[in-house]
């Protein structure tokens, strides 16, 4: 191990200068290590120091994880931040209503009075960072098999938490990198009071919608604005209406400078997931089955939604987030396909396996990794099938999930399980069932059943079918009786059941067709699908271990970034067009003139506000305008993923300059594949952002809020 951690020093010492253009997602704590270097010769002008550190305020205190899967920043001494809008777009749903319809028409909070709280939001800062693999891997010994190794780590793990924090307010948590060849401790902070503070229309936060969705020329305004709110002495607190804003250790300068092409720029977020060092055999499963047929079953639910999304706009609300949530992955899936067969992706992976295998031969530790790890993917594939489908076309149907949250009551009705929390249990099955309601509508999710229930029994082995009485291949009838008999779309009956708290009649419920069906279901997958799935998945990360460690030492001309893991990353490159294809350039920027030649009022999702248009023939731009208009997106070669939506875009200096939202199609395979032609990732010019602020929303107080470098 000591001899892994001197190979990457010394190649950090020797090599800074060769590092390929642009790709990668770095660790903040190891930039003055492996990267400041570089970004200096790229045009950087701050420190690293001033990006991360624990001595002092530094930008990494603007940053948060927001929600769940997104980045958001500071950029005022009161607390308030910045993130996509497809970001908070369940909380904007939440809150939407026919009458106050905050999707359609926006929102913005006049004052702090105004703002939304969020029940289940929260953002979360990062502490620190420490390395700690020695720790972590302290008692492993060759002779410990794969199990004994996750056993002593499990238990290291939790020591080092439990000891980071205890007895404070924070968070501590350690994660493994390059697959467990060096672990970090993050400790983070939560604020749990967010409230909404304003809102584009969709058609402007989501404007171009599905079409315009991971591509370029894009004319999105996808943004939204949200304030943290912490107790009297500004810490962490639960929502209360004598909460104060958060006083910020730092937050980010907002520059209107604006951006030109060749402009050095870097990304501090938190990008999600990445697999840029599976092998050919993960790629093809990738290309070949798994994502056809995740694109396939998706393509199925999004026609029906859509269908009654159209159609009327009670149900367009309910379903917007739902929707959205679908449609974002079925259209990058769809664009990977595209990317990996473009960069001939197989083809190069097989390639560097072969000088993989060359390399390795006489080596004990890796000559047979990459045969381990092909065998594996091959005895994985038909589970992955059965997997894929369980949880794309049966987990997805809403009724049976909604059906399932009562197992746990049943259970404890039944005496299988402790009841000491029957109460909480009972209170929890109330609000779910009050919010599953609020947003269902039982004909889309009917006919979604019935479209994709023969696609499981028709692409998944037949050792995965569970026996179900009564189903045969007439699946309409057998689903329409489902229905018709189950208890579970009826929301009174059910809220009355649970109102009653009978044993006798909570423990009935597990022979409602609904759950009983779910239930066989469920016991298949839990019993022939997923431990195997999960177990050869295991078992790859323990070659991935060593494939990515001999990886490592026969490139030791390179800097290896690990995989993104929803950690804290810097990335950084250039404001940058593209050629996509033969034919076509695609300018680095847009602006709101494309707004208005997208104009649709028949499209919901090009239909542009009266008001905007407005602004648009008065020329009314303010002090955002340039040369007749305001700037709208940029591209640039920052590589980012989800997760990173929402991230601030940065200029040499350090002040915001825009807001990530997302990636140009063409590259869109950069999770697997970093293409530097072609991946790009998408930034909303924040002069478009303060325009709309301060324009269209007449939000004028927030910007006053804001530090603007002119
Ligand atoms: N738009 C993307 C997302 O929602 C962000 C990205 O992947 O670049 O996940």
């Amino acid at each position: 191990m000591k001899k892994f951690f001197y190979t990457i020093l010394t190649i950090s010492i020797i090599l800074t200068s060769q590092l390929r253009a642009d790709e990668g997602m770095w660790i903040p704590l190891l930039i003055e290590k492996f990267n400041i270097e570089d970004m200096k010769a790229k045009g950087f002008k701050l420190s690293a120091e001033d990006i991360y550190s624990i001595n002092q305020a530094c930008i990494k205190d603007a940053i948060v994880i927001f929600g769940r899967g997104c980045t958001g920043e500071l950029v005022s001494d009161q607390g308030l931040i910045f993130t996509n809008h497809h970001c908070g777009y369940r909380q904007i749903q939440q809150h939407s209503s026919i009458e106050n319809d905050y999707l359609t028409n926006g929102f913005w909070a006049m004052s702090k009075e105004e703002e939304l709280p969020n029940p289940d939001l929260s953002v979360t800062f990062l502490e620190r960072i420490e390395d700690v693999t020695e720790k972590v891997l302290n008692g492993i010994k060759k002779k410990h098999t794969e199990k004994e190794r996750n056993e002593i780590i499990s238990q290291n793990i939790e020591k080092i938490e439990v000891e980071a924090v205890g007895g404070t307010n924070l968070a501590a948590i350690v994660k493994p990198f390059y697959y467990g060849n060096q672990y970090f401790l993050f400790i983070y902070k939560k604020f749990n009071d967010i409230r909404l503070v304003g809102a584009p229309p969709s058609a402007i936060g989501k404007f171009g919608g599905d079409t315009d969705n991971w591509s370029w020329p894009r004319h999105t305004g996808d943004f939204s604005v949200f304030r943290i709110y912490a107790d009297q002495d500004n810490n962490p607190a639960e929502y209360s209406p004598d909460n104060v804003p958060y006083k910020p250790k730092q937050y980010l300068p907002i520059s209107i400078k604006g951006v030109n092409e060749g402009d050095f720029t870097w990304v501090l977020g938190y990008p999600g997931g990445t697999t840029q060092y599976i092998t050919s055999d993960a790629i093809k499963l990738i290309k070949e089955i798994r994502n056809p047929s995740r694109v396939l079953i998706r393509d199925k639910r999004l026609e029906i939604m859509n269908k009654y999304m159209e159609e009327n706009d009670t149900i367009r609300i309910k379903y917007a987030s739902k929707n959205y949530r679908v449609s974002n992955s079925w259209k990058r899936w769809k664009g990977e396909i595209i990317g990996l067969e473009r960069l001939n992706a197989i083809k190069r992976k097989i390639e560097l396996e072969k000088e993989f295998n060359a390399w390795a031969k006489d080596k004990k530790e890796y000559k047979d990794v990459l045969q381990e790890l092909e065998i594996i993917y091959q005895a994985n594939k038909e589970y992955v099938i059965a997997y894929d489908h369980f949880r794309e076309a049966i987990r997805t149907i809403e009724i049976l999930d909604y059906s399932w949250e009562f197992s746990k009551l049943i259970r404890m009705a039944k005496g299988t399980e402790l009841d000491d929390s029957w109460v909480s249990e009972i209170e929890r099955l109330k609000k779910e069932t009050e919010s599953f309601f609020k947003d269902y509508e039982e004909k889309i999710d009917h006919e979604i059943f019935k479209e994709l229930l023969p696609i499981y029994f028709s692409n998944v082995d037949e050792k995965f079918h569970p026996n179900i009485e009564g189903l045969n291949v007439n699946y309409t009838e057998y689903i329409n009786s489902l229905y018709s008999k189950t208890i579970f779309t009826e929301k009174e009956e059910i809220l009355d059941i649970i109102d009653r708290g009978s044993k006798e009649e909570i423990k009935k419920l597990a022979g409602d067709p609904i759950y009983a069906f779910y239930n066989k279901f469920y016991k298949t997958y839990n019993a022939e699908i997923y431990p195997v799935y999960d177990s050869l998945n295991k078992e790859t990360i323990k070659h991935y271990r060593a494939y990515m460690k001999g990886l490592m030492e026969m490139q030791n001309d390179k800097i290896l970034f690990p995989d993104a893991n929803f950690t804290m990353r810097v990335s950084y490159g250039e404001v940058k067009g593209s050629y996509p294809r033969d034919g076509i350039m695609y300018k680095y920027y847009t602006t709101l003139d494309g707004v208005i030649e997208k104009d649709n009022p028949n499209i919901y999702d090009y239909d542009v506000p009266d008001k905007l248009k407005e602004l648009y023939q008065n020329k009314d731009y303010g002090k955002y305008e340039v040369d007749g208009t305001v700037p709208l997106c940029f591209l640039a070669t920052n590589h980012t993923t989800g997760g990173n939506s929402g991230s601030p875009v940065l200029d040499a200096e350090g002040n915001l300059i825009g807001l990530n939202f997302d990636r140009m199609w063409e590259g869109i395979m950069s999770d697997m594949i970093f293409d530097p032609e072609h991946s790009r990732n998408i930034t909303l010019d924040i002069r478009y952002v303060l325009f709309i602020i301060d324009k269209f929303a007449g939000a004028t107080h927030l910007i006053e809020e804001m530090k603007i470098i002119e």
